[in-house]
């Protein structure tokens, strides 16, 4: 049929992974269109998920460490929170960078187009027009061809089936709108966006429970890290309630109530609580079954999951797919390098340029980073995973209380950890194959250890690197000594 529009490449979505992929196309010369439901660029991360929750990370984290202060002989006052004032800087945040966005496309000629798109055909996407929160259809349905596609839908917030439709139970976005502040909050799950929101609540003044299926908190992290967060964060917490599912949840006028039940051995079953607010964060499921892809005859998993290659190509050679709607882990980071790989692959196909179409997503490791207070960090194989998998490795760990600046900055709870290959084939010289931080700024610092890993480097190359003084960052070349086995001076 005809199209309103045509273009070589259709982006489908405009989160991190969509709009980086509409503008390295659009930089490599491309005629780009990008489609998005929402009135504003930038996805989940922007608009509802990675910034706003700095926002609100970074005025909880002020708090937190003025509270501490009256040690030190400086005291303020109780603090006065105005819950609208802060809803308006975070929604600032939010408006620069979208709002910066939208600029950038302009700029590069990027043609983004308002509303819900579907597939029709193996070439072409139909869009229908949305308006307000990008739910609601204004009927108009426009139909755009493309050389190429790339789909970028992404993921939301899994519900559960029996929480009841009710203003006390919120997901993420619901949290990071901050209406007000509960009493008592359960956070339902136990990974980064729960602690993480979690950590605004309970610093505005909320108590805290966290209810987790599984045997532990921020299940990825290295354990050792885990637990110097869990220490610090205790009094947030009346209870943490590991390998216990929540079964069932109603709305009663003293608030919502929950029953839970034990998940497995050595689970627990505590009687049911009543809640001010509940925040469902037990994962994100992938919108692949929500854009017609059979339509173009591109696969999809069971999940929702669009399987991908090494170049992010779909099983539809034209097609390719990126950012959370391929696969775990569902990271800003990680739909951005993706992005950037399907955009050079097409580019270099519709070119003819041998060595652009080759490039493919071949990252080492990918960072993982919990901004709570302190921060936990890390990439790379842990050592439970080492331990698991029979890889000998060597430990370097550097703890806080040896760090001047740690120390200077009344901080010194942390540690900074790598660890080494140390099979007999290393000789002693082994490659970093891992590391992890828990401290303030860990986020921060953490990129480094990529880059080691990504170098090959090993713990010599690390440690002789001349880190500056007194600085958190300088804790990762006195690790790599410690591993080394030389010994440090420099306190
Ligand atoms: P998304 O950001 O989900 O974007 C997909 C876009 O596609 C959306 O804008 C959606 O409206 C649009 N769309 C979907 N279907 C259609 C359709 N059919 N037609 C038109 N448009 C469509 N990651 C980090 O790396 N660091 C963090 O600190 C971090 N914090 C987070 C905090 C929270 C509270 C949440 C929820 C997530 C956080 N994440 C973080 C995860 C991060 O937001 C995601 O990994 C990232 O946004 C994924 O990017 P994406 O481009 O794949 O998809």
């Amino acid at each position: 049929g005809t199209a309103d529009l045509d273009c070589d490449v259709l982006v489908l979505g405009a989160g991190p992974g969509g709009y980086s992929a509409a503008f390295r196309a659009a930089d490599l010369g491309l005629k780009v269109v990008l489609v998005e439901r929402y009135a504003t660029l930038g996805g989940v991360c922007l608009n509802v998920g990675c910034i706003p929750s700095k926002a609100l990370l970074h005025v909880a984290a002020v708090m937190d460490e003025v509270s501490h202060f009256e040690a030190l002989g400086v005291s303020f006052g109780k603090p006065v929170v105005n819950i609208e004032k802060l809803r308006a800087h975070k929604d600032k945040v939010v408006g620069k960078l979208t709002g910066g966005l939208a600029a950038m496309a302009k700029i590069r000629k990027v043609t983004t187009v308002r509303g819900y798109g579907s597939f029709v055909g193996a070439n072409h996407v139909q869009v229908e027009e949305t308006t307000g929160d990008g739910q609601e259809k204004t009927g108009k349905t426009q139909t755009i061809a493309f050389k190429n596609c790339i789909i970028a839908a992404g993921s939301q917030a899994v519900r559960l089936p029996f929480m009841p439709q009710d203003p006390r139970v919120v997901d993420s976005t619901g949290a990071l709108n901050l209406q007000s502040v509960p009493k008592r909050m359960l956070v339902l799950g136990g990974g980064i966006i729960g602690l993480e929101m979690g950590t605004v609540y309970s610093t505005l003044g909320a108590r805290l429970d966290v209810v987790e299926m599984l045997d532990g908190l921020m299940l990825g992290a290295d354990r050792d890290l885990v637990k110097v967060w869990q220490k610090l964060n205790a009094p947030r917490f009346d209870n943490i309630m590991l390998k216990t599912k929540t079964v069932g949840a109603r709305a009663t006028a003293a608030g919502i109530e929950v029953t839970f039940a034990s998940a497995g051995e050595g689970g627990s079953a505590p009687a049911p609580q009543t809640y001010d607010l509940v925040l469902q964060a037990v994962g994100r499921s992938p919108n692949g079954k929500k854009i017609g892809a059979e339509k173009a005859g591109v696969a999809v998993s069971d999940r929702g999951f669009i399987p991908v290659d090494i170049q992010m190509r779909t099983n539809v050679p034209h097609i390719f797919a990126i950012g959370d709607i391929v696969g775990q882990p569902m990271l800003a980071h990680k739909a951005v390098h993706e992005a950037h790989v399907a955009a050079e692959v097409i580019a270099g196909e519709l070119q003819g340029n041998r060595e652009l179409a080759s490039t493919a997503f071949n990252a080492r490791v990918i960072p993982s980073v919990a901004y709570t207070d302190p921060e936990v960090a890390w990439v790379g194989l842990t050592e439970d995973q080492a331990r698991a998998e029979g890889i000998k490795v060597r430990k370097g760990l550097f703890p806080w209380t040896a760090s001047g600046r740690a120390i200077a900055n009344g901080r010194d709870e942390g540690f900074t950890k790598l660890l080494f290959d140390d099979s007999p084939e290393a000789h002693g010289h082994g490659r970093i194959l891992g590391g992890g931080i828990v401290g303030t700024h860990a986020g921060d610092m953490i990129g480094e250890i990529a880059l080691a890993i990504e170098m090959g480097a090993d713990a010599v190359d690390i440690g002789k690197t001349i880190h500056p003084h007194p600085t958190l960052g300088e804790s990762i070349g006195m690790a790599a000594e410690v591993a080394h086995g030389s010994c440090t001076d420099l306190p």
